[in-house]
């Protein structure tokens, strides 16, 4: 655990601790259990971790042979932050982004036509093939691929792949979607294509057995979260997000707590003030709602989480100060709060909130 004297927290009021340990340990299990080569999903600043210092950390183990991200500006910054590992680019390939895709030595999956049309003619040669087995946002038809082949000669088909929208919850759907891509494997096989990578499963689908595929795509449960309610895997959060007190006051009975006055004393409080609001990605949902922890205590927030601060009843724990640790999300002693319990508080789901935790959160590997 990081304290306040570490020199390069010095002046940051919230900061990140991204576990090495926990991150490494979750790969390896995901790997062992898989026994397939994991494309580790980075997207979206690898959901709020920092996709430099994930990339870094990650880019190092064999089995792990392609870094996912969104768009190939997401690509290009990794580049520029001296990412060597191959780079697929998820979201595809669109005619004004050619030119960072080759500059910067990146793989579009391509969903369409036009795509392909794109990648032909500016001499892309490698690609990874989507194909829209049921999730209904991109990829080809199922009965496209013959004339995905006869457009794509001269193009390494390095990958073709799937996506699964409801692994988490629709066990039907999800094992109807790997009959129909073990078909379209074996489509493209009967025409001397054999990428080599077949990939389908993201975190949720590893519940799921695809033994025709030889790589899994997965984001959430390398950084420990699980993806549904019978995902068996041990995976443990990579991410703890700290802040601190500012102030420590009081609170008279009958007055009222932030913007809106939305909490009004029952009785004489201690409050605390902490440097954590919405802008640095605390659901404004929260308010009223939600707790944090300091000295290993749930501390309730009270009234409005404003953009900066958000106040928490502090009328029970003693000897609290400013400059205190504050556990946002995370491990403190013995308690934790998970990613999982603030994004039910709000009605969403642990990706969004991951994702929320704003740049003046500075992160920290540890
Ligand atoms: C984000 C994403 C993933 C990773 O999903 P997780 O649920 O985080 O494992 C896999 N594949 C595609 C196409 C994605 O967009």
């Amino acid at each position: 655990m990081i304290t306040e004297d570490k020199i390069y927290l010095k002046g940051f009021r919230s900061w990140a601790e991204i576990s090495k340990e926990r991150l490494l340990n979750n790969v390896e299990i995901i790997y062992r259990y898989t026994k397939k080569d994991i494309l580790a999903v980075v997207k979206a600043d690898a959901y709020g971790h920092s996709a430099e210092k994930i990339s870094k950390i990650l880019e190092e183990i064999p089995y792990i042979k392609y870094l996912c991200v969104a768009t190939a500006e997401e690509g290009k910054e990794l580049r520029k932050a001296g990412i060597k590992k191959d780079i697929l680019v998820l979201g595809g390939i669109l005619p004004d982004e050619v030119k960072c895709f080759k500059e910067y030595n990146l793989v579009p999956v391509v969903s369409d036509f036009n795509q392909l049309k794109t990648v032909k003619e500016n001499h892309i040669k490698k690609v990874h093939i989507k194909i829209d087995t049921g999730m209904h946002r991109l990829g080809f038809f199922v009965e496209d691929i013959l004339e995905i082949i006869n457009k794509s000669n001269g193009i390494e088909i390095e990958g073709i792949m799937s996506h699964f929208p409801s692994a988490d919850t629709d066990p039907e759907l999800t094992e109807r979607q790997i009959d129909i891509f073990r078909k379209v494997v074996n489509n493209f096989r009967s025409h001397r294509i054999y990428p080599a990578f077949v990939h389908l499963q993201n975190s949720a689908g590893l519940m799921y057995d695809c033994d025709y595929c030889n790589a899994v795509r997965v984001g959430i449960s390398i950084y420990g979260e699980k993806p549904s309610s019978f995902f068996s895997l041990p995976v443990k959060t990579v991410m703890s997000v700290k802040s601190k007190v500012i102030t420590v006051k009081r609170l008279r009975k009958g007055e009222t707590v932030s913007y809106g006055g939305t909490f009004r004393a029952p009785a004489d409080m201690k409050i605390g003030i902490v440097a954590f609001g919405y802008a640095d990605g605390l659901p404004r949902e929260l308010s009223n709602k939600g707790y944090f922890l300091i000295k290993d205590r749930k501390v309730k927030i009270l009234g409005n989480v404003t953009m900066d601060m958000t106040v928490v009843d502090l009328t029970d724990v003693e000897d609290v100060k400013p400059m205190d640790t504050v556990t946002i999300v995370g491990k403190d002693i013995e308690n934790e709060i998970y990613f999982e319990d603030i994004a039910q508080m709000c009605g969403t789901i642990p990706y969004e909130i991951m994702c929320r935790i704003s740049k003046r959160v500075k992160r920290v590997v540890v």
